[in-house]
């Protein structure tokens, strides 16, 4: 019979294995919904998007980043169920959030803001944009979040804004959606990004691609683009 530390390990371990993977781990306990409460451990996941991809749409969006955008969804969505699986086979409870849903169509929010998971992981901060930037591949990372009882080595990362004096997100947003503040902890979304303004800009001129994705922001910003836009 495995004990805890055996139990993360396998866990640690298979998250190892995955090629390509960012992951961490945080107590997300005051941020879940009360059916949630009891399993207030996350494990944080991202997916990079590659340059090819992600350049190009500085100019907007374009098929090759819409296709991209749903296929790294969609693995996303396999891998949570596979982390679930793996430690409820440790004997501990888990639950997969969806990587894309969104179930509030009033507050604009999914089920868990996976963004809040990651930061307190330490994959990144929060940009002017109010996307996760990460130090290695900037915002060009799409993340979900798995949950569970299992006790995870979570530790208090800094939670240190990086965007230093740059705008380059604010300037080239075509809605005119980011409101330009930096972020620190504490600080509500609306006071970084007008999400209705933007989900609007993306239904009325990105019909072709359900009025989903727009990224402009994420292949602007400078953290993470290899050859600065
Ligand atoms: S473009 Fe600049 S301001 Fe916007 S998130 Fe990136 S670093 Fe921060
Ligand atoms: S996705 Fe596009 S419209 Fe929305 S905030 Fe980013 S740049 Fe602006």
């Amino acid at each position: 019979m495995q004990g805890e530390p055996e139990k993360q390990r396998s866990v640690i371990a298979m998250l190892e294995g995955i090629p390509d993977l960012l992951y961490g781990f945080a107590d997300v306990g005051e941020d879940l919904p009360k059916d949630l409460k009891e399993l207030p451990f996350a494990v944080s996941i991202g997916i990079p998007l590659s340059d090819a991809i992600m350049d190009p749409v500085v100019d907007g969006p374009n098929q090759v980043y819409y296709d991209a955008y749903r296929s790294v969804n969609e693995r996303l969505d396999a891998l949570t169920r596979q982390i679930q699986q793996a430690i409820e086979q440790t004997g501990y409870r888990a639950h997969a959030f969806a990587s894309s849903e969104r179930t509030d169509f009033v507050n604009v929010a999914g089920d868990f803001p996976h963004k809040t998971a990651a930061v307190k992981s330490g994959l990144g901060w929060l940009g002017r944009s109010s996307l996760l930037i990460t130090r290695r591949f900037g915002p060009r990372v799409r993340i979900s979040t798995v949950v569970t009882d299992l006790p995870l080595p979570v530790q208090d990362f800094s939670k240190t804004n990086f965007c230093g004096s740059c705008r380059r997100c604010v300037e080239a947003c075509p809605a005119q959606a980011i409101v330009g503040n930096a972020w620190s902890q504490g600080v509500l979304r609306e006071s970084l990004v007008d999400v209705r303004k933007c989900d609007a800009w993306k239904i009325k001129n990105y019909p072709q691609f359900d009025g989903l994705v727009c990224g402009v922001c994420v292949a602007v910003c400078p953290h993470g683009a290899k050859k600065k836009p």
